[in-house]
């Protein structure tokens, strides 16, 4: 099966899978062409000529024409550079205009968060991380976050205008579609918080925010497992979460709690009692496996440690203590991930997240639970895999589900038909 520029439709496919770029596999194939499927072409493709566009719409020459005008009108398609050859004038190309403007995101971990400003097919331009503790609540933290980005802004030239929307994870069960985080264990203060209204007293764009995993897991599939159909990632950090690819895309459940593995509650009898959890319960696999866990047990040990930051640093350097405790961590996890895998069947598991280091000690301790425990089909094919995109993978994801929502066809349609009615502000930002 071939593509219509000619290449092999599974090399376009990879070959398109940036943060910021829709996988070319989902991109409108049918006899239509609305101006936002013709541009969710030309992001999958990179560039295209007029011609090519005709042959993969159905749509007439003069209409591609009327699409293309209309898209770089509002400022969304550029004319490509195109070299001239001998045999004459080569024929025009088109182009996502991806430096029409920049994104801002932000990655948060319980006691960190990393920044970026990308363009708008995701490359970064500028980017930082900060120690800043969720828990210090809605306000000081979303204020350090846009003191931040002002910084970053200011550093690439750019200012408030320029942004097209902001992306942001966090730690903690997210009601996406009201951009909400609800009854989170550890985020003291965000409960149902406005984050929306926040940032857009500051930023007039839209605002997407994601469950860490979730954001995670986008990014890993996209980048690394574009062709994987059903994946599962585990983020092993302060907290445990996961998040769910299936059919390609994230499954969220019915209000977005889905994949939080953290808190099932798992019976380890070597273990004595169930430890209690930071969300109240006893027994959680967060409670025996979780960073904030690990430093626990390591101080009961006599390590000193004061973060997770440290007992990663401890794990990597291959301390006894640290690498027992992280091999019971992935024994422990494995329990819960082996109900997941019989459950959910997925081909690949990736672990990611802070504690996903010294990997020989956390996947022998996965892979002796998850393949004791679960039945044989649904291991046969079964990859666990560490992470490949490591700590830039909540920035991806975020780009990505940040582009899928300001570039999606129906949302650009609508756009695109107020400005027609108002042609003093036709723009699609
Ligand atoms: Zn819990």
């Amino acid at each position: 099966m071939t593509d219509w520029a000619g290449h092999p439709a599974v090399a376009s496919t990879t070959e398109a899978a940036g943060p910021g770029r829709p996988s070319a596999g989902l991109a409108p194939l049918g006899a239509h062409g609305t101006p936002g499927q013709v541009l969710a072409l030309i992001r999958a493709q990179g560039d295209v000529t007029r011609a090519e566009l005709v042959g993969r719409t159905g749509l007439s020459r003069a209409t591609i024409g009327a699409r293309l005008e209309s898209l770089q009108r509002a400022g969304l398609v550029a004319a490509a550079e195109t070299a001239t050859t001998s045999r004459g004038r080569p024929p025009s190309r088109f182009r996502f205009r991806h430096e029409g403007g920049v994104l801002l995101i932000a990655d948060a971990g319980a006691t960190g968060v990393r920044l970026a400003v990308t363009d708008l097919a995701g490359t970064v331009l500028r980017q930082s991380r900060h120690s800043i503790d969720i828990a210090s609540g809605p306000e000081p933290w979303l204020g350090e976050v846009l003191s931040a980005f002002g910084g970053l802004l200011g550093s690439a030239g750019l200012g408030a205008s320029d942004v097209r929307g902001i992306g942001l994870a966090l730690p903690g069960p997210v009601d996406s579609a009201a951009g909400m985080v609800v009854s989170p264990p550890i985020m003291t203060g965000w409960d149902r918080y406005p984050i929306r209204a926040f940032l857009g007293a500051h930023f007039s764009c839209p605002v997407v925010v994601e469950n860490d995993a979730n954001a995670m897991a986008i990014g890993e599939h996209r980048l690394s497992h574009p062709d994987v159909s059903s994946m599962l990632m585990l983020k092993l950090a302060t907290g445990i979460g996961a998040g769910l690819i299936t059919g390609g895309v994230i499954f969220r459940g019915a209000d977005g709690a889905a994949g939080d593995i953290g808190h099932i509650q798992v019976v380890v009898p070597e273990e004595g009692d169930p430890p209690l959890c930071r969300c109240g319960n006893r027994g959680c696999i967060e409670a025996y496996a979780g960073g904030w866990a690990l430093v626990r047990d390591l101080r009961d040990a006599g390590r000193y440690v004061d973060s997770v930051h440290d007992a990663a640093r401890l794990v990597a350097a291959g301390d006894p203590v640290a690498t027992t405790l992280l091999r019971r961590a992935g024994r422990i996890v494995g329990i819960a991930l082996s109900d997941a895998v019989s459950l959910l069947n997925p081909e690949v598991v990736v672990v990611g997240g802070e504690l996903a280091v010294a990997e020989d000690h956390l996947f022998a301790g996965i892979r002796e639970s998850v393949y004791a425990r679960s039945l044989p089909l649904a291991t046969r094919r079964l990859q666990i895999l560490p992470a490949v995109q490591r700590e830039m993978a909540g920035v991806s994801g975020l780009v990505t589900a940040l582009c899928d929502h300001l570039y999606d066809a129906s949302r650009i349609d609508a756009l695109m038909t107020a400005a027609a009615s108002s042609p003093s502000s036709a723009s699609a930002d």
